[in-house]
C-alpha cells in the first residue's frame, strides 16, 4: 500500500495527515508548532508513522501547506492554504452534501471562501492583520477567565439570558474590556458568550465579502468549539456544517492532492 501526506504548517499548530491511494484517512496528528517549525513537523510525522507503523520508504508523495510550507523542503510539492482547505472540506463533506461556502479560523487568521459547483475556489477574504476574530483571540479570553479552549463551549451552553456584548473591536482593547466585566461581577459563563457573539459578528462579516452560498462549512481549531458554532448559526440564521476532525481539514486536502500529483507524475 503507498500512503500521501499532507503536512499544514499553521501559525498556532502542525497538522499531518496521512491518507492511502483510495484517499481513505489512515491517520492524523496535531501538535503545537512553536518556534521551529521545521523541527517539530518533522518530530510530529516521525511520530504518526511509528503510531501507524508505517516506514518512509511507504510513503509516496508528501504536499506541504500553510504559513510555514516553504520551510518543509523535503515536501514533493507545496500548494496555498486556500486550494487545500477547498480541497479537504469538499472530501470531508461528501456524505453532506455540497459546499459552497468555507469558514475558516486559524490561530492568527480568518478566512472565507466561496466554491462554485465544481468544488472549484472562486472567491475568498481573509483577515490576517487582526486578532479579534481568530483563535488567539479565544486563546487570550480563555486565559484571562483561567480556563482552557475546550472548556469555552460548555460555559457557552451555561450562559442564561441574553449574550454580554463586547464592544472593543481590537483583541488588546477586548481582553481589558473582559476584565472589567469580571470586575462588575459578570459571570464567565457571559462573558464566553458574548466573546463568541462579538467573534460571530466579525466573521459574518468577512464572509459576506464573498457572499453567504448555503452548503456552509466550517473548520479550523476554533470549529471545535461548539459554543462558537452556536453563535455564528445563531447570528447566520443557518446552519453549518462542522466535519469530524475540524483542525486537519486542509492537511487532509493537501494529502488528496497528492494522491493526484502522484497519479498524474505516474501515468502510464
Ligand atoms: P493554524 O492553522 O493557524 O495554526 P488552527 O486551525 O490549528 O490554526 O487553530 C488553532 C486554534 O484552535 C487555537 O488557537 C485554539 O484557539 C483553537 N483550538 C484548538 N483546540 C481546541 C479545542 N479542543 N477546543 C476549542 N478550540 C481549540
Amino acid at each position: 500500500m503507498r500512503y500521501f501526506t499532507g503536512i499544514d504548517i499553521g501559525s498556532t499548530a502542525i497538522k499531518i495527515t496521512i491518507i492511502d491511494e483510495n484517499k481513505e484517512l489512515v491517520g492524523h496528528k496535531i501538535s503545537a508548532s512553536g518556534s521551529m517549525f521545521y523541527k517539530y513537523a518533522h518530530q510530529t510525522l516521525d511520530d504518526l508513522m511509528k503510531e501507524l507503523n508505517i516506514a518512509k520508504n511507504d510513503i509516496a508523495y508528501t504536499v506541504a501547506t500553510g504559513y510555514g510550507r516553504k520551510l518543509f523542503k523535503e515536501a514533493d510539492e507545496n500548494i496555498s492554504e486556500i486550494t487545500a482547505n477547498a480541497i479537504g472540506a469538499v472530501a470531508a463533506a461528501k456524505e453532506y452534501g455540497e459546499i459552497k461556502t468555507i469558514i475558516n479560523i486559524g490561530g492568527q487568521d480568518s478566512k472565507a471562501i466561496s466554491l462554485d459547483d465544481m468544488g472549484n475556489v472562486v472567491n475568498f477574504a481573509m483577515n490576517d492583520r487582526c486578532a479579534a476574530g481568530t483563535g488567539k483571540f479565544l486563546d487570550a479570553c480563555a486565559m484571562n477567565l483561567e480556563i482552557g479552549v475546550e472548556e469555552l463551549a460548555h460555559r457557552h451552553f451555561s450562559s442564561k439570558g441574553t449574550p454580554l456584548s463586547i464592544n472593543s473591536t481590537c483583541a488588546v482593547f477586548a481582553e481589558s474590556e473582559i476584565i472589567g466585566l469580571l470586575g462588575n461581577n459578570h459571570s464567565v459563563e457571559d462573558i464566553v458568550c458574548g466573546v463568541h457573539y462579538s467573534i460571530a459578528k466579525r466573521v459574518i462579516k468577512l464572509v459576506k465579502r464573498v457572499g453567504i452560498k448555503e452548503g456552509i462549512y466550517f473548520d479550523g481549531g476554533p470549529a471545535l468549539n461548539a459554543g462558537l458554532v452556536n453563535a455564528i448559526e445563531n447570528e447566520l440564521g443557518k446552519k453549518i456544517f462542522i466535519p469530524a476532525y475540524p483542525q486537519v481539514t486542509t492537511s487532509y486536502g493537501a494529502a488528496i492532492l497528492g494522491v493526484d500529483s502522484y497519479s498524474y507524475q505516474n501515468r502510464e
